[in-house]
Order: C-alpha cells, then structure tokens, then sequence
C-alpha cells in the first residue's frame, strides 16, 4: 500500500495498531507506535486512545502512561483505558489517584470507570473512597446498574461492612451468579461459612447455575470456616454434576481446607495427584497450613516447591521462618535470613491503617512519624501492661523468641489499634487493614484488648477477616 503511495490515515493506523494488543505482539506495536509518530497519526484521538490500551494490556504500564500525559485531547475512552489498566495491574493507588484527576477535569464517569474505582477501594480497603463511589453512582443515575452493584457488594465486604453488602445483594431484584459470588464471597471472608453455605445451596435452589467462580467462594468459605465436610462435598460435586474441572484455585481452598482439619498429608496428596500444574498459591497453602500444625518437615517441603516457582515472593520466607520460630529451630531461621540475604530480599514491611474521618491513618512497623505518636505509644504501653497482668495470658517462651527476633520494632496493628482507641468513641467499630498476614502475638494481644476495654475490632490481613470481639477471634485461630 505504501509502495503504491496511497495516502495512510488513522484508520489505516486502528487497522495495525488493534492486531498489537494481543500479548505477545508488543514489539510489532511499538514499530506501529513509531510508524504513527512518523506520520503524525499519534495525536489522533482513536489511534492514542489505541495505543494506550496497547500497552496496559501488555503490562507496560509507564509506557502507557507517558503517552496518556503526551495525549492532547483526553477523552471518557483515555481515561478509562489508564484507569483499567492501573486497576488490572493491581495498582490501586493509582487508580484513585487518576479518578480524583479525572473528576477534577469535570470529566464524567461511566460504569466502566466505576467498576475499576470500585475493585480498587475493594482492594485497598478504602471505605470512604467507595462510598463517594456509590455517591457518583446515584448522582449519574448508574445507580441500578447490576454490574455496579456487584461491585459495590464485593466492596462493601472487603471494607468490612458486610452488613451494607448484605442490603445491597437483598435489594436487587435480579441477581445474576455474579450477585451471588459476591456475596458468597464476603460472608466467606469474614469467617461466616454456615451463611455463606446456606445462601450457596439457595442459589442453587433457584435455579441459577454456579460456575468455577462462585465454587472457588463457597470452597474458601468452608476452609475459612472449618467445614471440612462441607467442602468435600462440594468438590466432588463440582465436577460430577457441574461437569467444571477444577483449576488450581479450587485446588488451593481444598488444600487450605485440608489443611486446617490437619490432614496434611491428605492435602499433599492432592497436589500430587493434580492434572493441573500447582502454582505457588498452592503449595503456599500447605506451607501456612504446616505453620499452624507445626509440621517442620513437610513445611520444608512445601517451601522448596512455592520458591521454584515463586523465588522472590518474601512472605513465603516469612512462613518458613515462622515455622521455625514456633519450633524454637533457631538454626532454621537464621538459614532462611542467610538465603534471602543471598538473594538480596527484603521483608515486605509490614504496615496497617485505619480511616478516620475520611482520612486514611497509615503506620509502619516501629512507626515514630504520625502527629499522636507519643500518645499512641503511651496508650500502647498502658494496654501492653494490662495485658500482662490479665489471667491465661501468659506469653510463652517461643512467643518471647519471636518478639526478641523481632527488631523491627512494634507491629504496625498494634500502633493501629492505640491509634483507633484514642480517637474513637465507644459505638464506633474499628476496622484495621493490614498488607501481611498478622502475627500471633499481635492476634493475642488484640483479642485481648477487645476483652480488656470492650471494644470490637476488625482487622483484614492478606488473608482473611478476623473479627475480635469479648477476647476471642471469629477465625478461631486458624489463619
Ligand atoms: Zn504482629
Ligand atoms: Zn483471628
């Protein structure tokens, strides 16, 4: 065509830009991107727009970037497009960021925007971010869109408000398997699996089909749960009634489920038995499973499998060293140290926060930087005494290892849950967000303090919710 000197325009341009979004033609799209510049195609709104989504589906997220911050013209397609694709890279910081943006520029959302907003309030555990969400959603007249209620209920429960959730679900008058998940999958969180149970038959019973999704919720649900049974049956009829093949998610909750009622070599068993490949999250499953029953072999085991395939994942490290901390195998830890050193890892660091008055309170372990430090720490010390001197609480040896090992300081929970008691008042619940899995002695010590002052806190680790409450946790200590 360029040999026979006909004139090339944008549509030509969508016609070779479009094929390049596939993965894995990256390189062609970008000799495309060149082409464009050279003609001068790039600044054309449908060709930019284009590109854009190019590179966010391959992942090249910066790139994509610098092109949406070179693109003159920023249509509802442009932000959409950078929105999306924060939001499918799990960048929800950034996606929050943009909307605020967006909304700045008096640009209008649509439920496309929205539902990318949504999961990442889901993901960040943003509470206020989300109901400014629901908000816009009445103010645009969005606000019966199924797809967005799906996503406000899935919001609402990865917030903590599983009760708002609940309205949500009760209030529609069609509710598609979605709907169903969603909701399915918030009581699971939360440690409420008989419900969670109870609504995934009643599903069943009106006639909606579940899909491999709403049984990866209702399986997590039972493992979060402890119905061991439960999810047995499930699993087998999955396949048997359902005709779907389970994939490696619904193999990680039956491990995970397994796992809890410590029948390990039950689980190993399965992953060995698998038609899929295991992945990392799998043998993760066991490892955290080999923590709670302090099976130090089999821990080994799970730990050599989940670095093959996940070699620079740091919690898993963390796992294994906390195997060896409730074994007292002091060697153990100090070999994990050494191989992380080897690889040049560091610990994620853990950090919590919590909203107050719409604002977001963030803290780092050994936090010194928020303006009530010292008050923080004062409350903490006092709540620390108090603890001590409450019966049944006596901190055992390994416990005491633990904390000396840990020079890191004071967990970020901890510095979280003095924060929320000195400015809370009594009725208000707390809810914490924590990025890692919370340690056992900060679960003792918040179990204890709902006891001691009254109060109940929920706190959502990378796991699951635990709901303290009266001195004791709603995941019964399986976590
Ligand atoms: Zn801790
Ligand atoms: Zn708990």
């Amino acid at each position: 065509m360029r040999g026979l000197g006909v004139e090339i325009n944008g549509v030509t341009m969508l016609g070779l830009v479009q094929p390049c979004g596939i993965p894995g033609n990256l390189g062609l799209g970008m000799c495309v991107h060149g082409f464009c510049v050279k003609f001068g195609l790039d600044m054309d709104s449908s060709v930019g727009n284009c590109l854009l989504t190019m590179y966010v589906k391959s992942g090249e997220i910066d790139c994509g970037r610098k092109l949406f911050n070179e693109m003159p013209r920023k249509g509802l397609i442009t932000w959409n497009a950078m929105i999306n694709g924060y939001a499918q890279n799990g960048l929800a910081n950034n996606v929050l960021e943009l909307y605020k943006e967006m909304e700045s520029k008096g640009v209008c959302p649509d439920p496309l925007t929205l539902v990318g907003v949504l999961s990442s309030c889901a993901h960040l555990g943003a509470l206020s971010a989300g109901k400014e969400v629901e908000r816009k959603m009445e103010i645009c007249g969005f606000s019966s869109n199924p797809f967005l209620k799906n996503a406000l209920i899935n919001m609402y429960a990865r917030c903590g408000n599983l009760e708002k959730a609940r309205d949500i679900f009760d209030g529609m008058p069609v509710k598609s398997v979605v709907s169903w998940t969603a909701i399915i999958g918030g009581y699971g969180m939360h440690g409420l699996g008989e419900v969670a149970v109870q609504l995934f038959d009643e599903m069943i019973r009106g006639g909606i089909r579940p899909d491999g999704t709403a049984f990866v919720s209702v399986l997590s649900a039972c493992s979060h749960a402890g119905l061991t049974n439960k999810g047995l049956d499930y699993f087998g009829v999955m396949e048997r009634k359902y005709g779907l093949r389970p994939g490696a998610e619904h193999y990680s909750c039956m491990v995970d489920l397994l796992g809890r009622a410590g029948r390990l070599n039950e689980a190993r068993e399965l992953i060995e038995s698998m038609q899929v490949r295991a992945d990392g999250a799998l043998w993760g499953a066991l490892l955290g499973a080999c923590k709670i029953h302090r099976n130090v072999e089999l821990a080994e085991l799970a730990f050599e499998r989940v670095i093959e395939l996940e070699p620079t994942n740091t919690g898993y490290y963390v796992l294994l060293s906390n195997v060896y901390t409730e074994a007292g195998n002091l060697e153990g830890i100090l070999r994990v140290r050494m191989l992380m050193r080897e690889r040049k890892l560091k610990k994620d660091p853990g950090c919590s926060y919590v909203e107050f008055k719409g604002r977001i309170h963030l803290f780092f372990a050994g936090d010194r930087n928020h303006p009530q430090i010292n008050e923080i720490y004062k409350k903490l010390n006092e709540l620390e005494n108090l603890v001590k001197d409450l019966d049944g609480c006596k901190k055992n040896d390994h416990e005491r290892r633990e904390e000396y090992l840990n020079c890191m300081g004071v967990h970020s929970e901890k510095l979280a849950v003095a924060f929320a008691l000195l400015n809370t008042r009594k009725e208000t619940e707390i809810i914490i967000i924590k990025n890692l899995r919370i340690c056992g002695d900060c679960h003792l010590f918040i179990k204890m303090v709902s006891k001691i002052v009254d109060r109940q806190f929920v706190v959502r680790d990378a796991t699951r919710f635990h709901h303290f409450k009266n001195g004791f946790c709603s995941c019964k200590e399986y976590w």
